[in-house]
């Protein structure tokens, strides 16, 4: 039978990679809800496409959408608004599997409503898991939900892990044979770039990935290196494995995705071209194997791989996630939502490049960290951690 998708998000990077499997696959998949923030004229041509029962869209939107919707005649498609909106297709008895696809905090409370719901969760939204970790992954198994990485690094691991992994007990040790994780970091645009040239970087060339294409936060993520930072702490709550266990290695190629040590010497790597719709198609279709478009390797056009370890004077918002990691609680969801504000700014051109990290660690030292006890808690701590991360900004600025 086939199966029944939502994709939170469909409008952005990950969500059209997933529309190119599905559409490789009309057999085993059909689109049943897509949500969009924003871009309502790419949303109605998906909609003209893919048919879905559903769609979800900001409330300042609907109107826009129904006037195309009566355009292109899709009246019978289903509005739903806002985060109510959101959170009851995630969670609707007609959906088997969830593609979590929304780009930062707004997507917690949908992709929690998809693990409470015991769906297949197809894991791209990954400040979803930084600012909630220990409640989503107790979700997931009290709720008996699918939670599979979608991050490119995380699905790499998953597919390096041995069989009976997740069965281990989860208290942070390396388990079953495994001793260590290495997830692998292009290292960005500005890997090269020494402190001074830092400063001056613009939005623009930090939007502009050397082997990813992806959406404007996550490309800037992956230029401070506080993307691999929230890949830490994802790993970590996926993998049941504390921080220490966790080594980052600056790959530049990514054409190793991550890999896995064994205390019997092994390391098992997971490679291929640099293409979410790999590790997207391996989420859907898992424990089968589904085609893609994406080509095999040619190792013999690629012909060198280098590592080296990441820098992080140059690169500090990687030893502030760490260190939040460290301290646990609320601090990872402080950290991330300051990271969004400060990257907002910087898109802004509020503030400089190197300033994201600065503004980072003040909003990490100004908010009161305790244990992260329930979802209120978190999302308390992220509205507290915007407001004075936005103030940091403001102050900086004049
Ligand atoms: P994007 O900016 O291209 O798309 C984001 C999507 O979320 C859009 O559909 C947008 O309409 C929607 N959205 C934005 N703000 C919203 C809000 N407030 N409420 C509801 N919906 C909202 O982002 P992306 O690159 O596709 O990344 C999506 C997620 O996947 C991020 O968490 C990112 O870290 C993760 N991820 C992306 C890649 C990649 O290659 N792009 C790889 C790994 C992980
Ligand atoms: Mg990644």
């Amino acid at each position: 039978m086939s199966q029944s998708v939502c994709i939170l998000g469909v409008t952005g990077s990950i969500g059209q990679s997933t529309l190119k499997i599905l559409q490789q696959h009309p057999e085993k998949y059909s689109v049943f809800a897509v949500t969009a923030h924003s871009r309502i004229l790419e949303l109605v041509e998906i909609c003209k496409q893919y048919r879905p029962k559903i769609v979800v869209v900001p409330a300042n939107k609907v109107a826009e959408l129904q006037q195309q919707f009566q355009k292109q005649d899709l009246n019978h498609i289903e509005i739903l608004i806002g985060e109510a909106g959101l959170i009851a297709v995630a969670e609707h008895p007609d959906v088997d599997v969830v593609m979590a696809a929304i780009v930062g905090a707004a997507g917690l409370l949908p992709t929690l409503a998809a693990v409470k719901a015991g769906k297949r969760v197809l894991l791209a939204n990954k400040e979803a898991l930084v600012m909630s970790g220990d409640l989503m992954m107790q979700a997931a198994l009290d709720y008996n939900a699918q939670l599979l990485p979608v991050d490119s690094e995380h699905n790499a691991i998953f597919q390096c892990l041995p069989d009976g992994y997740f069965q281990a007990e989860r208290n942070g040790q390396p388990k079953q044979g495994v001793s260590r994780i290495l997830l692998t970091a292009s290292g960005g645009p500005f890997l090269n770039h020494s402190l001074e040239q830092l400063q001056n970087v613009t939005p623009a060339q930090a939007c502009k990935h050397p082997n990813w294409s992806m959406g404007q936060k996550i490309s800037v993520d992956s230029a401070t290196l506080m993307n691999k930072g929230l890949e830490l702490i994802e790993a970590c709550h996926l993998f049941a494995i504390s921080e220490q266990f966790v080594t980052v290695v600056v790959h530049p190629q990514s054409i190793i995705h991550s890999m896995v040590q064994y205390v019997d010497g092994s390391t098992l790597a997971q490679m291929g071209n640099p293409d979410m719709c790999t590790p997207i198609a391996h989420a859907l279709a898992w424990p089968e194997r589904i085609q893609t478009h994406v080509p095999a390797l040619d190792l013999f056009m690629n012909h060198q791989l280098d590592f080296q370890e990441p820098d992080t004077t140059r690169f500090p918002a990687l030893k502030l996630a760490r260190q939040a990691m460290q301290s646990g609680g609320l601090a990872p969801a402080i950290l991330n939502a300051a990271n969004e504000v400060a990257v907002a700014a910087f898109l802004n051109q509020a503030i400089a490049f190197t300033e994201i990290p600065q503004v980072v660690e003040q909003t990490l030292n100004q908010v009161e960290n305790s244990a992260a006890e329930s979802i209120e808690l978190i999302l308390q701590a992220d509205r507290v951690a915007r407001s004075i991360a936005q103030q940091i900004v403001i102050n900086n600025g004049s």
